[in-house]
């Protein structure tokens, strides 16, 4: 699943192709996909103009004249654009035909994608915007902010950064990457952080996630943010999908745990209990 620089590189992309356009058409030919009543989405969505394409969390904002259509890609959800003569391709479940006889297609093989269509006065007043926690980049991102909504939970410290209600945008890749450079153990108690480890996190998430919206994400398994378009964050991974390989500061052998159902890199002597 795409991770806050994979949303940020498709929000980019999209913006440089899509940005002032008008969109005159939608056709959805998947229920699924559109939150809501599909009739409305589209009667709604016809004929308002793109002014912006921002990020909240993982999802992809594109801020249009009265509303903001929200966009989540979940596990397989991208982006195509196309000429509107150009026959419908297999997967190519939502269709927005622009004021340049261009379609924006969104193309889901697993259809977990969602869009949401809330109007403007209601973005911040209703979910997904009212369950969402800080921003990695926000000045309120501190240490004292974390100790507070730290200090009641127990869980793993890996569990507790992918709770999208304290700060948002770090899935599995990044968390195992900001643990490993922070030194800290996936398994510690996240209540048993300390002031030190918490700057860390906050810290090494900004600097982990600046890195991989620089190189255009991360690329494993099937995920590419765009047709043609791939990351290079993989390349620069400490620990995560590196089991057996040695550490990149230590040489001790990069081990995979399952924590909460979730695969777990750590290299066992940078990051000791
Ligand atoms: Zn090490």
């Amino acid at each position: 699943m795409p991770e806050k620089p994979e949303v940020v590189t498709v929000a980019r992309k999209l913006e440089a192709r899509i940005l002032n356009r008008k969109i005159l058409k939608c056709h959805v030919y998947c229920d699924a996909i559109v939150d809501g009543d599909t009739k409305k989405f589209i009667q709604e969505i016809e004929n308002q103009t793109i002014h912006a394409i921002t990020t909240r969390g993982k999802w992809i904002v594109i801020e249009l004249e009265k509303d903001d259509l929200l966009v989540h890609l979940r596990m397989t959800g991208k982006f195509f654009y196309r000429k509107e003569k150009e026959p419908l391709e297999k997967h190519q479940h939502i269709v927005f035909l622009l004021d340049n006889q261009e379609e924006l297609r969104f193309h889901d093989v697993r259809k977990f994608g969602r869009m949401k269509l809330i109007p403007k006065e209601l973005i911040e007043k209703v979910p997904p915007f009212t369950e969402l926690g800080l921003e990695p980049w926000d000045q309120n991102l501190t240490v004292d902010y974390l100790k507070e909504k730290f200090q009641k939970k127990s869980l793993p410290i890996k569990t507790t950064l992918l709770d999208q209600s304290i700060m948002t945008g770090i899935g599995n890749i990044y968390d195992d990457e900001i643990l490993f450079a922070s030194k800290i153990n996936p398994l510690k108690k996240t209540n048993q952080l300390s002031r030190k480890e918490m700057k860390a996190i906050i810290e090494n998430t900004r600097k982990i996630l600046e890195k991989a919206i620089q190189e255009g994400g991360t690329t494993i398994r099937d995920y590419t943010s765009e047709e043609g378009v791939t990351g290079l964050f993989q390349n620069s991974l400490s620990v995560h999908t590196r089991v057996g390989k040695p550490c990149p500061n230590c040489k001790t052998i990069i081990q995979k745990i399952t924590i909460a159902g979730r695969s777990t890199y750590y290299c066992p002597n940078c990051q000791k209990e």
